[in-house]
């Protein structure tokens, strides 16, 4: 039916940096280039963009960000004040994106996601997706570290009631009318992953092959990966705290059953030294206490946090120029 097909959008690609001087003029130069042939091709409009978000960097990424924005107005700078983390960087990105784009993609600023299946993309949202996520193929490029990691974390989200796409770091087209629906979400401990999936609207998967970090390390640190898991499961779920309350319903049932068993033992008068059994019974009770203190701790701070309703981010600085001040 020809109105309800969709007439070809503005892209804006919103690209995270965090220390990446190292590859962020060729990730500058390789995302411009594709832009430019999508625009070519008619697929995308002019005036699409590559919006970069520096996430605090602290090494010399601001400094050739600005200097790559000005060589085209097909690159836009926001700077953030410090370091928000990734998730919090494309947040701001796609807050700001949304009010000039159509469709706007998350990618990583250091090529490893495959900018080719852009085309993908965009034909799944030409085709009536509002959210479309990028799934990579296989992990081969990962070392046996990260890739265990991954696969028992995915496994463990599900287990835990987290709705996350496996294998889907957040290379994504959200169209402005899903970014519009994500802008009403107010809280303060953001998992992107968990929460556009629970929204709705007609989604879809593409794939694409992960290549190795072209150049640069990986900014994701352990403590960093740990983080974005920890409040990957409590902000997307209270099932841990029902397993708290599960485990301590079997103990109960197990104390009443070794109360009696004590008592009869003792109407019968030989009662042991149970010296074990005493030091066992009494660390197993200190160590499930204290996990789920623990446990119960990371909600009431996800609690603390929420109440505090503090900015997710803050902009420092903002470069953006319209294609017509190009001279
Ligand atoms: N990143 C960010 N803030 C951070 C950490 C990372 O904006 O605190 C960006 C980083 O510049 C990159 C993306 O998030 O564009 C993914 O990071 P990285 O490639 O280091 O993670 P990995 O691919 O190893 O999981
Ligand atoms: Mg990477």
């Amino acid at each position: 039916m020809e109105s309800n097909e969709r007439e070809i959008p503005v892209l804006y690609l919103v690209v995270p940096c965090y220390n990446e001087e190292e590859i962020i003029e060729k990730t500058a130069q390789v995302m411009s280039d594709k832009l430019r042939r999508l625009i070519n091709e008619g697929k995308i409009k002019s005036g699409s963009k590559v919006m970069f978000v520096n996430d605090g960097s602290r090494d010399n990424t601001l400094k050739l960000l600005h200097q790559i924005s000005k060589t085209d107005v097909i690159f836009s700078v926001i700077s953030l004040a410090g370091n928000y983390g990734h998730q919090s960087a494309i947040l701001a990105g796609m807050m700001m994106a949304r009010k000039y784009a159509d469709i706007v993609v998350t990618i990583d600023a250091d090529l490893q996601q495959d900018i080719e299946a852009l085309d993908k993309f965009i034909d799944s949202y030409m085709n009536g997706s509002e959210i479309v996520y990028g799934v990579r193929n296989d992990r081969h490029s990962d070392g046996f570290f990260k890739k265990s990691t991954a696969t028992a974390y995915y496994k463990l989200m599900h287990l835990l009631g987290s709705n996350v796409i496996t294998n889907h770091a957040d290379y994504r087209l959200m169209s402005q009318k899903a970014l519009n629906a994500l802008a009403e979400y107010q809280e303060t401990n953001l998992f992107l992953r968990g929460l556009i999936p629970t929204m709705g609207f007609p989604s879809d998967v593409v794939y694409f092959d992960v290549k190795e970090r072209e150049a640069g390390h990986s900014k994701y640190t352990l403590s960093k990966m740990l983080t974005l898991a920890m409040d990957g499961i409590t902000s997307m779920s209270v099932r841990p705290l029902r397993m708290i309350a599960g485990l301590g319903f079997i103990v109960s049932l197990f104390s009443i059953a070794m109360c009696i068993f004590s008592l009869v033992d003792w109407a019968g008068g030989n009662t042991v030294p149970g010296y074990t059994t005493s030091i066992i019974v009494s660390l197993m009770m200190g160590g499930i206490t204290l996990f789920s203190l623990g446990i119960l701790g990371e909600y009431i701070g996800k609690i603390y946090m929420e109440t505090k309703k503090r900015p997710r981010y803050i902009i420092d600085t903002f470069v953006w120029k319209d294609e017509k001040e190009d001279s």
